[in-house]
């Protein structure tokens, strides 16, 4: 399986992640963790030149594709073949909420590009945390929380429209989304998050 984890800046997505990894590290599931933009040498590259320099919103999305395919091709359908699991922070739907929710990329250039790259190829399984975006703000302007790139500069109309974007993409894909309420509590999210996986692989 392919499994993704979504959402805002500030949502909690990575501890999530961080402890479904544990999670099926502890029942001895082979699988890799990933990230993106990211995942490759090339696309780490790739993430540091997006994350630092401001650039045209269909420039950004084409990096972001890049490393994506770099990252597609040469990581994870290699890991799935050998029967690992891949669990990545952000996939293709973050590209359509930040560049086309966010930043205002046409939609349909927007699907040129992801079938261009990706075929049909989704992930098995996504789960969005779902938060308001003056949540969000408040979680990372609180002690101790840097602000770790350019993104998490931009203001609250700006995550609106991601989240908006990202909700609009989950309603399209019931099947393969999950929409989490990211105001619960971590333990209480990390639980549902155990629990969809168990349900959907039983082992
Ligand atoms: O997941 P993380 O927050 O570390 O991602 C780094 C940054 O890249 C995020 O702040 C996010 O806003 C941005 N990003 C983006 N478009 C993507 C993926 C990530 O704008 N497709
Ligand atoms: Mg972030």
């Amino acid at each position: 399986p392919f499994i993704t984890f979504e959402g805002i800046d500030g949502a909690g997505k990575t501890t999530q992640l961080e402890a479904l990894c544990h999670f099926l590290q502890s029942r001895g599931t082979p699988f890799e963790r990933t990230r993106e933009p990211g995942g490759t040498p090339a696309g780490e590259r790739l993430r540091e030149v997006v994350l630092a320099e401001a650039m045209q919103p269909e420039t950004e999305l084409l990096v972001m594709f890049a490393a994506r395919c770099e990252h597609v091709q040469a990581r994870i359908l290699p890991a799935i073949t050998a029967g690992r699991w891949v669990v990545c922070d952000r996939f293709s739907d973050a590209s359509y909420a930040y560049q086309v929710g966010g930043r205002g990329v046409d939609a349909a250039r927007f699907a040129l590009i992801e079938r261009w790259v990706l075929g049909g190829f989704r992930p098995d399984l996504t789960f969005l945390f779902d938060l308001d975006p003056a949540v969000a703000g408040r979680r990372l302007a609180q002690a101790g929380t840097r602000v770790r790139d350019r993104f998490e500069r931009l203001d609250q109309a700006f995550f609106a429209r991601v989240r908006a974007a990202y909700l609009e993409r989950a309603a399209r894909e019931p099947g393969r989304f999950v929409v989490l309420d990211a105001t619960r509590p971590p333990e209480a999210l990390s639980q549902q998050v155990i629990a969809e996986v168990q349900r959907r692989w039983p082992s």
